[in-house]
């Protein structure tokens, strides 16, 4: 049977905005010793502005525009930035054969052409060498035809309570905080060492996320628990693989909610260490 204060501690989180879906997950953040977070839209605020434009062959604005028009039904984070940065609305109807490829970026059909935008992964498989000259953002190549068009760099925003979330969870007594990120190393170690988290892996596709994060639930001690923390996009495996997965439910989509076991309506990553502070407090009382 669950204690009566259990229900109090959810109520009490909810009030907070932490919605948590039952007495077992309360509890279990008592014990969190590993808290892994996804970085974009998790640690970001995944609204990405475009920074440089580096075309090779044809103008800035028409590289712009070809990418929007490429992502035009993509919902990703870096999609939907890449749509507000120009200026007239993608005409959709040109686009055809549509394939998001997670991890990597879009490939689609425009006018008879192949059109590849994403990262240097998505190139390497479109046999197309990408040439990059700034490491301070993230990449968005792009090619034709198997023909390199250039690339567009774009810069995230670290959320504002970043850096307390991560302060909080060592104080608390978390053992360790880890990153996971499909972005490019130098962007993923940039962000990590901005906000004081312990260990980072980046360049991983999901099934990569799914490995790391299997890999840590071995490394846990005693009845020390795994808390992955993500927005869902591209990370639903790993929030159900996680003894507790909390998902951010403001960009969240619907998939994440389903799969999480908490949700942050307001997505703060600070109310993490709420979360656990909760829980101990409805532990002690339970007792
Ligand atoms: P994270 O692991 O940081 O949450 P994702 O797994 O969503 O990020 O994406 C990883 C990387 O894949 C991005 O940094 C980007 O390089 C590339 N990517 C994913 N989706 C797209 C897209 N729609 N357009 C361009 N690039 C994309
Ligand atoms: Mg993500």
């Amino acid at each position: 049977s669950i204690p009566l204060s259990f229900f109090g501690g959810i109520g009490g989180a909810s009030r907070r905005g932490i919605l948590v879906k039952g007495g077992n997950y309360l509890e279990a953040l008592a014990r969190a010793e590993i808290v892994v977070f996804d970085k974009t839209g998790t640690l970001t605020k995944g609204t990405f502005r475009v920074t440089a434009v580096h075309p090779e062959q044809i103008s800035e604005q028409k590289l712009l525009d070809l990418a929007a028009l490429a992502e035009s039904y993509s919902e990703h984070p870096i999609s939907r930035s890449l749509k507000e940065a120009c200026k007239k609305e993608p005409e959709r109807s040109e686009v055809s054969d549509v394939q998001e490829i997670a991890g990597q970026g879009v490939r689609v059909k425009i006018g008879g052409k192949s059109v590849s935008v994403g990262n240097a992964k998505l190139m390497e498989q479109e046999g197309v060498h990408g040439r990059e000259c700034e490491l301070t953002g993230t990449i968005v190549h792009v090619a034709v035809d198997g023909t390199y068009m250039g690339h567009i760099v774009i810069s995230d925003e670290v959320r504002e309570d970043a850096p307390e979330a991560i302060a909080a969870l060592k104080q608390l007594g978390v053992r360790s905080s880890v990153m996971l990120t499909g972005d490019a190393k130098a962007v993923g170690e940039d962000v990590a060492a901005r906000l004081g988290i312990d260990e980072v892996h980046a360049e991983l596709l999901p099934a990569g996320k799914v490995e790391q994060v299997e890999r840590l639930l071995g490394q846990k001690t005693g009845r020390g628990k795994l808390v992955f923390v993500g927005d869902g996009i591209n990370d639903a495996p790993v929030l159900s693989r996680a003894d507790i997965g909390i998902a951010m439910g403001g960009l969240g989509s619907d998939a994440a909610i389903e799969a999480a076991d908490v949700v942050l309506m307001d997505d703060h990553p600070s109310k993490i260490a709420d979360a656990i502070r909760i829980s101990r407090r409805t532990l002690l009382i339970a007792r």
